[in-house]
């Protein structure tokens, strides 16, 4: 994917002359399609090394797509997820690695059931943040992405996803913690995805009411202003409409997770390069002088960038 960059582009992808890396850090195999998928497509696509990194293996997850065929053993379940992800990651064009752990399932009645034994969720913090911390040394990646503390939705995956990321993000530069982990790597930023912001959800009800279009996010609006969920800060916006078949044909990968007819693609996709060409990050911890609001994950970082520390 480096065929894009070019010499004469002030926006390089280079920190001090060296090639830019993103660590997108996610929950589930398909969680990276789902959450800020345009903006690694288009950062692959601009020269950045694109690294995501995948929890669980999503063994855990049900069959959500109602138009795909009855998976006859279980213990396929496992595979065919790899397979999806294999074909997810090349939609995007971006890197991908397994951090090894075991899907805690999304615990459902009341009172909630206890999680499975040896699952992610239920690993002590330095356990489950070992291999996140051995990958951010290997990779050196400049900027890492997550989910916010409550996990973006209380999924108990999506809450440690967080919490290894934020530990890796404090940890791996640090010579005196994992000590045998590699030699270590200081990440400089930390952004937190946004899904849905109420933002979001908004204009896309909006922008279909208005063309007399059904939306589905109509409840959705109502129940969130009724639960009063704190919005959460938006500080990044990435610019991204270009991405959106790549995310879209991600998505798609997912064959077992994602209905094709279903809710992420409820939107016309003409309406939404209108409403919504891009997608949202909170800029959660820096390490380099910033300034908000950004339209670039790596703002600050560029040798060319009139805001760099350089
Ligand atoms: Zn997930």
């Amino acid at each position: 994917m480096r065929a894009m960059r070019r010499a004469t582009d002030p926006r390089r992808p280079y920190v001090t002359g060296e090639r830019l890396r993103l660590l997108a850090v996610h929950a589930h195999p398909d969680d990276e399609s789902s959450k800020g998928a345009a903006t690694t497509a288009r950062y692959a696509a601009e020269g950045v090394d694109v690294l995501v990194a995948t929890c669980t293996g999503g063994e855990r997850g049900d069959v959500l797509n109602p138009s795909y065929p009855p998976v006859p053993d279980p213990d396929r379940m496992h595979e065919i997820r790899r397979e999806e992800m294999a074909a997810a990651a090349k939609a995007l064009g971006v890197q991908q690695e397994w951090l090894g752990f075991v899907d805690s399932g999304l615990p459902e009645g009341d009172p909630l059931p206890p999680l499975p034994e040896g699952c992610f969720a239920l690993q002590p913090l330095e356990v489950a943040a070992r291999p996140l911390v051995e990958l951010v040394r290997r990779f050196r990646p400049h900027v890492i992405t997550t989910y916010d503390p409550t996990g973006g939705y209380p999924h108990p995956d999506h809450i440690m996803c967080h919490r290894v990321s934020a530990e890796a993000f404090a940890a791996a530069g640090d010579p005196e913690r994992y000590r045998d982990a590699g030699e270590p790597w200081t990440p400089l930023k930390l952004y937190y995805n946004h899904g849905f912001s109420m933002a979001r959800i908004r204009a896309a009800h909006e922008a279909l009411v208005e063309r007399g279009l059904e939306s589905p996010f109509g409840e959705w609006v109502e129940s969130r202003a009724a639960r009063e969920i704190p919005e959460r800060e938006v500080t990044t916006r990435i610019e991204c409409a270009e991405f959106f078949a790549a995310r879209d044909d991600a998505l798609r990968a997912h064959a077992t997770q994602i209905d094709p007819d279903g809710f992420f693609f409820a939107m016309p996709r003409d309406l939404e390069r209108e409403v919504w060409p891009f997608e949202e990050y909170e800029l959660a911890e820096s390490r380099v002088p910033v300034r908000l609001p950004e339209d670039d994950l790596f703002a600050g970082l560029r040798s060319a960038d009139p805001t760099s520390a350089r």
